[in-house]
């Protein structure tokens, strides 16, 4: 379900951004997308589908791109991609803390047909 509330989110920031330009349709929304937040490509599409219809998005091709989660080591500073099943810093291997990265969810970029 969160992944739902995330993908209105979306849609609602598309159809605003439609509306701002006097957009009818939007073709494709090029979003980012933390690999924190859990969604998953295919199945974002099908909730930005079901939620879009009979909007200006309707019909838009979402691009994600996935952002890997980083950690960041306390004691050599180095930001690096979390192994599995650990937290451990590969360069000295203190306990990393987590970071802002991997958490983005957010629309960077639309295309719109406009009518002139
Ligand atoms: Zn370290």
């Amino acid at each position: 379900m969160h992944e739902y509330a995330m993908t209105k989110q979306i849609v609602r920031v598309i159809n605003d951004a439609a509306a701002a330009h006097r957009a009818k349709k939007v073709r494709a929304a090029f979003l980012v997308v933390g690999e924190n937040t859990g969604a998953i490509p295919d199945s974002m599409q099908m909730y930005f589908d079901m939620i879009a219809r009979g909007t200006p998005a309707e019909g838009a091709v979402l691009n994600l791109r996935v952002v890997r989660t980083e950690m960041r080591c306390p004691a050599c500073g180095i930001n690096f991609r979390r192994p599995r099943f650990s937290f451990a810093c590969p360069a000295c291997g203190a306990l990393g803390s987590p970071t802002d990265i991997g958490n983005e969810c957010y629309v960077e970029r639309v295309e719109l047909e406009i009518d002139d």
